[in-house]
Parts: C-alpha cells; structure tokens; sequence
C-alpha cells in the first residue's frame, strides 16, 4: 500500500544540522519476506485496513508506508529491528495514533510497526503497588485492571479508550491528575525496551529506590520512538479515594486563579488533584457546538476553573471545600461557583473541559494550536503578552485559552476572525506561532508541555533551543541508534 504524501504539512528532509536520516527507500524484498515471516498473517495489516494507520485523527499528517506490522511478542519486534537494522530500513513505532505532533506517522516510507497485539497485563501487585502492562494495553485498560484491584492508576487524558501504554510513555502524557500524581516519567518504575540494534533491555523493576547509575527508563520516556520501541513498562498504583468533590468556580482573571490554586492546596493537604483553566470564550463555543452543555453558573464571568479534589477520609471534604470557597469568595478569588452533588453533575461538569477541542473544530480554519506552560506566577502575565501580540498581528484573531492551570500549562488557540475580516489569516499562522513562542521564551516558558515535539515543533526546538542541549540529545541519539533507523525526521 502507499499512503499519501503529507499534503498541508511542511515534513522535513534531512539537512547537515540535523540527525542525519538513513536513505529512504522501498523496504528490500529480503527484509519485507523476513519481517512478513515473523509476524505471520496476523501480524501483517493489509492495505484495505490501512487508513487508520496512516491518518492523523485531524487530518493533518498522513503516512506512507509499503508495509504494517503489528508483532505480537517483545521477541518479535526484536527480531523484527534486527532486520531493519542489518538492511537499514527505518521504523516508525506507533500506538493508538492518538499523537498531536505527528511524531507515529511513517513520512518516509519507514515500517510502520503498530503495538496494538502487545495488550497483555502481565503482572499486578496492589502490595508493591505496581503493574506490569506491555506496550499496547490501553490506557483505560489499565486504569480498568487497577480498579479491579481497588487501586488508582491515575493518569488521564482525552484520548484515554484509544491511547496506548507505550505511547503516552514515549510522549510522556500528562493530562488532568498530573498536580496531584505527575506525569508519565514520574509513574514509571520500569521498562522493557527493544535497542534500536535488536536487543532487549529488560529493565522492568518494580523499585521505589535504584540509584544504579543512569536512569535508562527515563532515556526512553518521552523519546517520542526515536531511541527505541518501548514493549512494556511497570508502573506506579495509587490507593483509591473514596471521595472527590468537584468545583466550578467563576473567577476575575487569571491572576485569581494562580492565587486560589495555592488556597486550594493548602486548604485540602495537596488533595486537590485537578485544577483546570477555562477562559469564558472556549466556554462560549462549547455551549454553542457541543450538544447538551450546559452553563453551569447563572452569570457570565471571564474565566473559571474547574478543580477537583479527593480524599481518602469522606467526612471531611465536603466542609473543607465548603470553607475553602467561601475564604476564597472574601479575598475576591472566585465570584460564584457551585460544587457538583453527585457523580452525574461532575462528569457535565468535566465534559465542559474535555470538549473544548470538539467545540473549536467548526470555527474555521486554520488555527494556530499551541501547548505551552510557564512558571505558574507567569500564567497571567503570559496571558496577557500573547494576547497583545495576536491582536498586532490578526487584528480580531479569537483566542481559547484553557487547560492544565495547576501545572502551569495552557493550551493556547488562536482562532480565525470571523469571515468578514478573517481575509489572510492562513499567511499569519507562522507569525502567529512564533509571536507566542516568544512570549513564552520571555517567561521561562516551554514551547511544548506535554504534546512533544514530533514533526510540528521540530523546526522550532531547533531554532529556539539555545547551549549544548541540541548537542546532547543527538549525542544520545547517534551513541543509542548510529543507524539512524528509530522514527528519523522526528523530534531532533
Ligand atoms: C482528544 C485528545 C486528547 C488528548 N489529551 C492529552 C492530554 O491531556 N495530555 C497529553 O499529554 N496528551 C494528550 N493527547 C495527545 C495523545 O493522546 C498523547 O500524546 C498520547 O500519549 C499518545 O499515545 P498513542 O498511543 O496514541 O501514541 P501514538 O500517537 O501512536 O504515538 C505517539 C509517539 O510515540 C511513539 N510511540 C508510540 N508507541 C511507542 C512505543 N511502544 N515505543 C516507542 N515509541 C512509541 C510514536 O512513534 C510517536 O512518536 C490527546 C490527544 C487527543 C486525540
């Protein structure tokens, strides 16, 4: 099968600065017969089930690639890159292609190498407080088998009934419970990993504690596919709350917001798992395109923040966040909010935030999307500076403004005008991004928080990363894969 070349996005050729990138061909007859062999039938995706493989969900990238392989054991793929690495064929490893970077889609005809049949729960232990999942499991499958042990797997992100392990550990996933219980690279005890010459690195511990040199999971976290393929992992379980109470609060501005966020931890101990940002026009098109949203409070405010906190002592969460509201309601932190009363109101609540992305998608295109973060003191004045800088540029640009406040990351979308004078927005979209991107330099910032860096910001971490970083990093690449065989073009 041939998938189509990327047609809206700029994909990078190689140049002298860059990783250098192994010649892109036609997978040799040899090695496409032995990979074929290895896989069996099962494993092969014909071209008639190609599509989504190959397409991003956006439709902003597509694949190409002559053959799909989906092996189905750790052994398996070692062999399977064994191969690539004695005919230099590149490989792009791909989970639920659920990525926002572009970064599991095969650009240049690389062996697409899906996941997906390595789904198995190999181990889990509620008294080491750990699980043994291989890289294809989803991750509301794995949130599923810790509950069926009465334990908490807590990361949680949109795209959670289709993403796999091994994706959001090669993209270091965050998402709504990172405050409380951080990100991916901090759930992660252990990992199973195939080296890009064929090996296995069998470094699945379960240990709380192992200060035995280099931390070589971590190499693999966040690594986006170019270092290796990830084939399982352990990871960290949680004891389960027994109660959650969730918050939607009308606030001022976002200054309120870094102000109240700190209220909230201290008033709760650190249970306050979530706190999420929500500026008052993305809350405008959810209720405009999202069928059945509700406004949840009787007058408008600018911003509001949905928090969530839970605990393990029920008793004392409803009056701790009652006294916590009306603390902040005196300091003029909130205006208004209301708590939800049971489980239903709290998922109404949470489909606000999760549908922000669905409730921008008839609004025209292009947007310039971005996933930014700041210290969480410079929220605000981040804020501020973009905003003015958007409105020089594309005068009448509409912004959402949204996202995971309590780790000082917002997603940023800049939206057209409406068409009377949205005329040449597409020409901005370049400056649009950059304008941002040095507002965030200007505030200590990230250019991207948790989406990484795949085929959109590549161009940028390049231009933007300043000192030996860049050196390092390819470094790491060419010492871990000096074939230039793992996902190349992504990342650095
Ligand atoms: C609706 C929606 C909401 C989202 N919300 C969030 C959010 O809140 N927070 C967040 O962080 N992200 C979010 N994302 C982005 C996305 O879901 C994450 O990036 C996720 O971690 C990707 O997992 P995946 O299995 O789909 O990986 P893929 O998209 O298949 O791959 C992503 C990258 O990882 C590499 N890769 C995949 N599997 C392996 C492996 N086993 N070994 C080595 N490399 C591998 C690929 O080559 C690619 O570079 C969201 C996406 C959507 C569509």
């Amino acid at each position: 099968m041939t998938g189509l070349r990327a047609p809206q996005h700029h994909v990078m050729t190689n140049t002298m600065t860059k990783t250098p990138m192994p010649s892109q061909k036609p997978i040799p007859p040899k090695a496409d017969a032995a990979i074929r062999e290895i896989v069996g039938e099962k494993g092969i995706i014909a071209a008639a089930d190609a599509a989504p493989y190959l397409e991003e969900w956006r439709g902003k990238w597509r694949g190409q690639t002559n053959l799909i392989v989906a092996p189905a054991t750790t052994k398996d793929v070692a062999d399977i890159v064994k191969i690539c690495a004695e005919h230099r064929v590149a490989i792009t490893p791909q989970g639920g292609n659920t990525g926002l970077v572009g970064g599991q889609m095969p650009t240049e005809g690389e062996l697409l190498l899906s996941l997906k049949r390595l789904n198995r729960i190999r181990d889990i232990s509620p008294l080491d407080g750990a699980m043994i999942v291989e890289a294809g499991v989803t991750l509301a499958a794995a949130q599923n088998a810790a509950l069926d042990v009465d334990r908490f797997f807590p990361l949680s992100i949109g795209s959670e009934g289709t993403c796999q392990i091994g994706g959001v550990i090669s993209t270091n996933a965050g998402g709504v419970n990172v405050l409380r219980y951080g990100n991916m690279r901090d759930l992660v005890l252990g990992i199973e990993a195939v080296t890009p010459s064929g090996e296995i690195w069998q470094g699945l511990k379960r240990l709380r504690k192992d200060n035995t040199g280099y931390d070589l999971k971590q190499v693999f976290i966040g690594a986006e596919g170019t270092l290796g393929i990830v084939t399982a992992a352990s990871v960290k379980l949680f004891p389960l709350a027994k109660e959650t109470s969730t918050v939607f609060a009308a606030l001022p501005d976002p200054g309120a917001a870094v102000r109240l966020l700190s209220r909230a931890q201290t008033a709760s101990g650190n249970q306050t798992t979530s706190f999420e940002l929500i500026g008052r026009y993305g809350l405008d098109l959810v209720l405009k395109n999202i069928s059945g949203a509700r406004d949840p409070l009787a007058a408008t405010a600018p911003w509001y923040a949905l928090i969530e906190f839970s605990a393990g002592t029920p008793e004392t969460l409803p009056t701790m966040v009652e006294t916590f509201l009306a603390e902040a309601l005196a300091a003029g932190e909130i205006t208004d909010a209301t708590i939800a009363a049971n489980a239903k109101q709290a998922q109404a609540l949470w489909h606000i935030r999760h549908a922000m992305s669905e409730a921008m998608k008839p609004e025209g295109l292009p947007q310039a999307k971005h996933d930014v973060s700041t210290p969480l003191s410079r929220v605000p004045e981040f804020l501020d500076k973009a905003d003015a800088a958007i409105e020089k540029i594309a005068p009448g640009a509409r912004i959402v403004a949204f996202g995971h406040m309590g780790d000082g990351n917002i997603h940023y979308d800049v939206l057209p005008p409406d068409p009377v004078r949205g005329a040449g927005f597409a020409d901005k979209i370049h400056a649009i991004e950059q304008a941002v991107y040095d507002v965030i330099d200007s505030c200590e910032g990230s250019i991207s928080a948790e989406h990484g860096i795949g085929l959109a910001r590549r161009d940028d971490l390049i231009a933007r990363e300043t000192g030996p970083a860049l050196d390092m990093m390819r470094a790491m690449k060419s010492a871990l894969d000096p074939l230039g065989i793992m996902n190349p073009g992504k990342m650095i």
